[in-house]
């Protein structure tokens, strides 16, 4: 699906005949301007206000000052890079929770206004299509949650982490919040002396002046802003070599080091098995954020990926189980990260494969067979897709709940469309799918479409029919190679912990 701008149509309060007449005569620009502040979307079905049309965002810096309390506004200055794809009087960028105090446009102060979940932008001279433009936003960014928000910010027990998927980065920073436009971070952030902070990629510096220091964090590749992850707390970050000399680093609570040690060595080796499934780690370095805090869920932020530490302590989840949801947020670095859904529709293409990856590994490595549990997911599969939709078309979220999309029909109801097509074009033609898939969409955003077109390019023959039936269909086709399988009547059990 291509997104195409969509702005919000809303009744407009009726104009005065002679005010009408008036505006009809000044220029289109000044009409434009003068309307009044509305907030836009890129047309996601699911998430209709999230992004903004007229522009692609290529570089985020944001700069961080933590007061050392996790209930007190950070400061922050986001600046912006970003190429004009239509002329615009203002534009839009989506921020929801926070003051701002200044916005500049290429270095002159704008004019700005707050509408719905969007900050509105009138720079002082119109912006022209097909020019490159700075945005700076000088704002605060504030960890303790407004009313009815969810996500961004995670308040831990000795700092802060960040969980933005699906919608929520810009409740931190503003941004053009959609996975279909991603752009290279740079995060400089300031803490007081004895905290540690880290962010997505690379570090490039680390200042100390008096008591505090800045330390500064750089993407090498694109990323969604829901990937963008800022630890801040009493961490210890350890390195270690992954395979072909991968940069590998995790960050941990200080204290909890030596306990977290054996999981934290899992990582090299799951890197390897999944090279070896997929090929080359897209990334230039990897790790785990084990935080101390009640999130219920881990999150694949892109090269640093979120786990709740309880997972690693708590004795009710056996292990085979822990290093599988570990391998799911390490699948999501190829799927989801590197090559990011157009939409939120697609979401499928993430949750699918992490799931198809981390059943995998348990039954390689823990003998748990992938066909029980997909026998199983297809007893249940019909009534994924009547609560929640068919895996490539979920039911948008219901209100309040903007995180309902995650859902058995993204995760098992879509490894099990995987699994069918596996049986439909045999396991060396899957593979080679999967590889390709990676490889030919690395750094960039796919759609449903993308992956059916090259399915069929792999397998020889037109796949449409049969993949539409699975990702698309109400009811859940029959199973190439088990006949036997059957929509059962029975709610399948519930989950201990819940994967994101
Ligand atoms: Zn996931």
């Amino acid at each position: 699906m291509l997104l195409t701008p969509r702005p919000r149509t809303r009744p407009r309060a009726p104009r005065h005949r002679k005010a009408a007449l008036l505006a009809a005569a000044v220029s289109a620009c000044l009409l434009a301007a003068a309307a009044p502040a509305e907030p836009l979307g890129v047309g996601d079905r699911l998430y209709p206000y999230l992004g903004n049309p007229g522009y692609d965002v290529a570089a985020y810096d944001l700069s961080l000052t933590y007061p050392g309390a996790n209930d007190k506004p950070l400061r922050a200055v986001t600046t912006i890079d970003a190429w004009t794809t239509a002329d615009l009087d203002r534009l839009n960028l989506d921020f929801a929770h926070g003051t701002v105090h200044s916005v500049e446009v290429d270095g002159r102060p704008a004019d700005f206004a707050r509408a719905g979940e969007d900050l509105v932008v009138t720079p002082a001279h119109p912006l022209h299509r097909g020019v490159w433009t700075r945005i700076t936003v000088r704002h605060t960014s504030d960890p303790v949650a407004g009313k009815d928000q969810d996500g961004g910010w995670v308040r831990t027990s000795d700092g802060l982490a960040m969980a933005n998927q699906a919608d929520a980065a810009h409740l931190v920073f503003p941004c053009n919040d959609h996975p279909s436009d991603k752009a290279r971070f740079t995060f400089r952030i300031t803490a007081p002396n004895g905290y540690t902070a880290v962010a997505n990629g690379l570090p490039t510096g680390v200042d100390r002046v008096g008591p505090r220091t800045t330390w500064t964090y750089r993407t090498q590749h694109p990323m969604a802003t829901e990937l963008a992850q800022v630890s801040i707390g009493r961490s210890a970050v350890v390195h270690r070599s992954g395979p072909h000399g991968l940069p590998v680093r995790d960050v941990v609570p200080s204290a909890d080091r030596k306990t977290l040690e054996p999981w934290l060595a899992r990582t090299p080796g799951q890197i390897a098995w999944l090279e070896g499934k997929v090929g080359r780690y897209p990334f230039e370095t990897y790790g785990v954020l084990m935080a101390q805090a009640a999130t219920g869920f881990e999150l694949e932020t892109q090269t640093l990926s979120l786990f709740e530490k309880r997972l690693f302590t708590d004795p009710a989840f056996p292990k085979w189980y822990v290093e599988s949801v570990m391998v799911h947020e390490l699948s999501h670095q190829w799927f989801g990260d590197s090559v990011s859904p157009r939409a939120w529709s697609d979401v499928w293409l993430n949750e699918g494969h992490a799931t198809w990856y981390e059943e995998l590994y348990a039954e390689e490595t823990a003998h748990r067979p992938m066909a029980d549990r997909m026998k199983a997911a297809y007893g249940a599969s019909d009534r994924w897709r009547q609560s929640g939709g068919p895996p490539a078309r979920p039911k948008p979220p219901a209100p309040g709940q903007k995180i309902g999309i995650f859902r058995p029909n993204i995760y098992d109801g879509a490894a099990l469309a995987l699994y069918a097509l596996r049986q439909e074009i045999g396991r060396p033609a899957f593979e080679r799918l999967e590889r390709l898939w990676v490889r030919n969409h690395r750094d960039s955003t796919a759609t449903t479409a993308d992956f059916v077109r090259l399915a069929s390019a792999v397998a020889g023959r037109d796949l449409s029919g049969f993949l539409h039936a699975w990702l698309y269909g109400e009811r859940t086709p029959p199973m190439p190679g088990h006949p036997d399988w059957k929509p059962s009547a029975k709610a399948p059990g519930g989950k201990a912990h819940t994967r994101r």
